[in-house]
């Protein structure tokens, strides 16, 4: 199970996402950036900011 805690990238967000499917996770995480951040262009550097958090859990 692949999992982020928004947290980690956006300090104060208690938003939590959890998916077996890594590309489904990201997905999610996109649309909570956009709603509640206001992020909707994910930038190359976004992107590795939120994918060195990502914790795999077997
Ligand atoms: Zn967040």
């Amino acid at each position: 199970m692949f999992k982020l805690a928004c947290g980690d990238v956006m300090p104060g967000c208690a938003a939590r996402f959890e998916n077996r499917d890594r590309g489904a996770m990201l997905a999610d995480v996109a649309g909570h950036a956009a709603s509640a951040h206001g992020i909707t262009d994910i930038t190359p550097e976004i992107l590795a900011a939120v994918e060195s958090k990502i914790a795999f859990v077997a």
